[in-house]
């Protein structure tokens, strides 16, 4: 079964848990490493000849255009990831349109092939943010790769939205972040810190478990994800653990994720699903 492979491209200091301690106005003084992190993400599906969907940050792609022609020209899927890392929980749908629409203009003249999708920053798409995907709609977007399906998290998450893909009002397709059916409870193996801080084979067993259901995952990491080598901050413990915790690790357990299973991009994924459901407004 085809599985989504997706990188969020962004830097070290855009991560959320880090805002409270590298503001956007201390961002170009930060040492930048998602240009060596990406391309060492790069030259790994290469090797195993996986292509993947880079939903990629307007503020990254407007100082490194060569690093996206360079996904792009690989065969990869250029898709968006906001242009300045906000949440949309933190913006009024004004605020999101002119983000989303200023990394669309960077991006698409970059790609040979159109911009179809959206990852929104820390799976901002909530249901007090479901407008936001008529906004996507309406800018050109086709999917959506945003809502987490799972009511226990404090920060995101749709506790009663489908685990595949679904479609919503407008027309605009939502491919989930995956979780996998444990004993009644929905339990994440989407990638990112999951899949960082829990042993492999956990991971394995969960996406199988999806795909034993014939549904494929969504996988995501982060270009920093994979970098033992980034300056480290000041955060306070649990933040710490989060963020800084197996980077050594995570290359190899990546490699050995691409070699267990079968992945593509999330266009080729939705491609592949004929399985749809519609969301009705305010589920
Ligand atoms: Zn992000």
């Amino acid at each position: 079964m085809l599985n989504a492979m997706s990188i969020d491209v962004e830097d070290w200091f855009h991560v959320y848990n880090m805002s409270g301690v590298v503001p956007q106005s201390q961002w170009e003084k930060c040492e930048s490493r998602v240009e060596r992190n990406t391309t060492q993400l790069l030259e790994l599906f290469a090797k195993r000849g996986v292509k993947a969907t880079f939903f990629t940050l307007g503020w990254v792609a407007e100082r490194f255009p060569a690093l996206v022609r360079a996904m792009d020209e690989a065969g990869h899927e250029i898709a968006t990831h906001s242009h300045m890392h906000r949440l949309i929980t933190h913006m009024t749908p004004e605020e999101f349109e002119a983000d989303l629409a200023r990394s669309l203009a960077v991006l698409r003249p970059l790609s040979s092939r159109p911009i179809l999708g959206f990852r929104a920053p820390s799976f901002s798409v909530t249901k007090k943010t479901l407008w936001a995907t008529d906004t996507m709609k309406r800018l050109g977007l086709e999917y959506d790769s945003s809502v987490f399906p799972i009511g226990f998290h404090p920060d995101y998450g749709i506790g009663d939205a489908p685990l595949g893909a679904y479609t919503h009002p407008s027309g605009l397709t939502e491919l989930p972040m995956s979780v996998a059916n444990v004993m009644g409870r929905r339990v994440p193996c989407s990638g990112g810190g999951y899949f960082r801080l829990l042993p492999y084979v956990v991971t394995r067993s969960l996406i199988r478990r999806c795909n034993s259901e014939s549904r494929p995952v969504v996988f995501y990491l982060h270009p920093w994800e994979i970098d033992p080598g980034q300056p480290r901050v000041q955060l306070p413990a649990s933040k710490a653990f989060r963020h800084y915790n197996n980077l050594d690790r995570t290359l190899g357990r990546l490699d050995r994720l691409l070699k267990d299973f079968e992945f593509g991009t999330v266009t080729d994924v939705l491609a592949a699903s004929s399985r749809a459901t519609t969301l009705t407004g305010g589920q």
